[in-house]
């Protein structure tokens, strides 16, 4: 526990700023308080990270066998990162949100739909061959 150089309120070790008044209270910063920062929750539309592409190229990996799974992995750090953002989502995280929900949704189920097709091939496949072996021995 150390105190806030500021108001004198006690705050965690780990926290960068006191949660009684905003001052920025870093281990050992000279003792000069810091001026008050803007709270996490006031994160302006510009410092947003634009999470629209990386929603997008996990939409578009989604419909392809193979990259089906790499779908679900891009789509998957997409919606983390926008849920990752404090306050107001931009325009266009909201429809990078849409699309990172849309494109997980997708790729699961193209990967399972590709997965049973594929394991179906391979088990034609061998039910193919045991027939020839069959035919073979009668
Ligand atoms: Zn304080």
């Amino acid at each position: 526990m150390k105190y806030c150089k500021n108001c004198g309120a006690s705050i965690p070790d780990e926290s960068v700023f006191c949660e009684n008044c905003g001052a920025v209270c870093e281990a050992d910063n000279g003792g000069t308080p810091q001026p008050v920062f803007t709270p996490a929750e006031e994160v302006s539309a510009e410092s947003q990270p634009n999470c629209l592409i990386t929603a997008i190229i996990g939409l578009a990996l989604s419909c392809w066998p193979v990259t089906s799974i790499a779908g679900i992995i891009v789509s998957a750090i997409a919606l983390k990162k926008i849920k990752g953002i404090n306050g107001k989502l931009t325009v266009k995280n909201k429809v990078a949100k849409i699309l990172a929900i849309v494109g997980l949704v997708s790729s699961i189920f193209c990967t399972v739909a590709y997965g049973i097709s594929f394991l179906a091939g391979i088990v034609a496949g061998l039910s193919g061959v045991a027939d020839q072996v069959a035919n073979s021995i009668y």
